[in-house]
């Protein structure tokens, strides 16, 4: 089984998110990608603007109809700062060893992984797929990875990725420019504009039911 784990704060989920997932099972032949809602995301510098349940409950409705879909409350349930590192200690120790895994993040947050908690752990325990996001640059080579961890990669050609001395691949994949993010979604609610086609119909049903990311609930986290 080929997993894919795709961590994120999804605060909303947009369709940015889903269309990347998608063509990253599609072009990896994963069986199954986790989405896994952060809780408390170390690098954001601002918190959450909705709780993890409505973050958590918002993803599970927008993958309901993708079997290669799945959404995993593993941070949700754990207390403290939502570590990657955890998260895939985690998926690893709970599945057999046939299991191999996959961490998928957008160029913007990969651009930042040297200052992840264990970083150096982190590459010998799974195999990375670092997607390209527009307005994230057009790097996608050696000197894309950040120069701290950079030292324990080697281009392997026959796999068309950055192999680590651990084992495991670094592959860097080219998707479809879809160019949204969650933070330009608050502001438009915020500013009482529609989202409409930002987010699936039902993400957008179930912000309005619940009054989600309106002006008064600016800065304030329900986690
Ligand atoms: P915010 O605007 O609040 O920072 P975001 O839209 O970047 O949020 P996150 O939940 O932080 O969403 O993103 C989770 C992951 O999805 C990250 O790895 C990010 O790079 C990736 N991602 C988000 N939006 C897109 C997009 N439009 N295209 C490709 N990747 C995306």
């Amino acid at each position: 089984m080929k997993i894919g784990l795709f961590g994120g704060t999804f605060d909303p989920i947009h369709w940015g998110h889903l269309r990347s997932a998608e063509e990253v099972r599609e072009t990896f032949s994963l069986d199954r990608v986790y989405f896994i809602p952060a809780s408390n995301p170390p690098h954001k510098r601002r918190k959450p603007t909705t709780s993890a349940r409505d973050r958590f409950e918002m993803v599970r409705l927008a993958i309901a109809r993708n079997s290669g879909f799945g959404v995993s409350d593993v941070e949700l349930l754990r207390r403290g700062k939502s570590y990657s590192i955890d998260t895939i200690r985690y998926f690893a120790q709970r599945n057999s060893p046939g299991h191999s895994f996959y961490f998928i993040l957008g160029l913007d947050a990969f651009s930042e992984i040297d200052s992840w908690k264990d970083v150096q752990d982190i590459f010998p325990l799974c195999h990375f797929i670092v997607t390209s996001r527009p307005g994230s640059g057009d790097g996608m080579s050696y000197r894309t990875i950040p120069v701290a961890v950079r030292r324990g990669f080697c281009y392997d050609p026959r796999e068309k990725a950055y192999r680590h001395r651990g084992g495991k691949y670094l592959f860097f994949t080219r998707l479809t420019d879809i160019a949204i993010s969650a933070s330009e979604i608050r502001n438009r609610l915020k500013g009482g504009k529609s989202i409409r086609y930002l987010v699936p119909l039902n993400i957008e049903t179930y912000i309005k039911k619940k009054g989600l990311y309106r002006k008064h609930q600016e800065g304030r986290s329900q986690d």
